[in-house]
């Protein structure tokens, strides 16, 4: 279980605080969808959970161990990343996503590593694609490798940032389905941020709407009301109800 506690950052004491009194707690098998606007800070929360910045003050556990006080290696093989840009090297699928393992077997891969390896590709549907070079492939392919690779860490938690950023709808979907599989199955828990609404709901158990640097609202799917997505993303909405769901839309220019 991840366990955030009025955690605040600043990249220097020049700067404001970025983040400011978060706290939030993420059981196993979880997905925890973080929202805001550009600049809100989701991107910097993640950065300070995986390690590659330090909470100013508060706290980060992960099953009751203070993030900070571990190695990289260690914090690898609980919490996988997969940021917004994903940066590929020119290999083939079957090595990319081997790397993933590379905070285990550190210089030479063994059969173990090679096994796991190879049931994630299977798993994910990706045996045909083993030997591709992963430049050659498509965005939505790309961002499936990149699942593929923080699988293979056999983490206990995963953060994709954005991870539909530039995806057609049947790519958003596939992530979707992914994310929502591998939380079950392998009851990883999976910590997003995510910019299409509706999206968001249909992926996430849990929601952080932030604003300034500050959770102002979280909770379940209640959250999402006219009045807390127009105080966060300051856009006129409309919540429909389509065939028992709900479906936020765009209303600015209405009558
Ligand atoms: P989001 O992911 O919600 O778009 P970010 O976490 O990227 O937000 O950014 C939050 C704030 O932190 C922004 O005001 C941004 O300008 C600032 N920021 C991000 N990275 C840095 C950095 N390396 N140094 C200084 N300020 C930064």
């Amino acid at each position: 279980m991840l366990s955030i506690s009025d955690v605040s950052f600043r990249y220097s004491n020049r700067y404001p605080m970025v983040l400011d009194g978060i706290s939030l707690e993420l059981n196993d098998g979880e997905i925890g969808v973080v929202l805001g606007r550009n600049g809100s800070g989701k991107t910097t929360l993640f950065k300070n959970i995986i390690g590659i910045e330090s909470p100013t003050s508060g706290s980060i556990t992960f099953d009751g161990v203070d993030l900070s006080t571990i190695s990289r290696r260690e914090r690898a093989q609980k919490i996988a990343y997969v940021p917004q840009d994903i940066r590929f090297g020119s290999l083939t699928v079957y090595d990319t996503v081997l790397m993933g393992r590379v905070s285990y077997f550190g210089f030479k891969s063994g059969k173990h590593d090679q096994d796991v390896v190879d049931e994630i590709l299977c798993e994910m549907g990706l045996e045909s694609f083993a030997a591709r070079n992963v430049q050659e492939l498509s965005g939505g392919e790309r961002q499936k490798i990149a699942i593929a690779r923080a699988l293979a860490q056999e983490p206990r938690m995963m953060i994709f940032d954005e991870p539909t950023g530039n995806l057609d709808i049947a790519n958003e979907q596939l992530i979707v389905e992914e994310a929502k599989r591998v939380a079950r199955e392998k009851n990883i828990s999976i910590l997003t941020s995510v910019h299409d609404l509706n999206l968001a709901m249909e992926l996430g158990d849990k929601f952080y709407f932030m604003k300034g640097g500050r959770i102002v609202y979280s909770g379940r799917d209640e959250i999402f009301t006219v009045e807390n997505i127009s105080d966060i993303f300051d856009a006129q909405i409309r919540i429909v109800d389509i065939d028992g769901k709900k479906v936020i839309i765009n209303s600015k220019g209405d009558k």
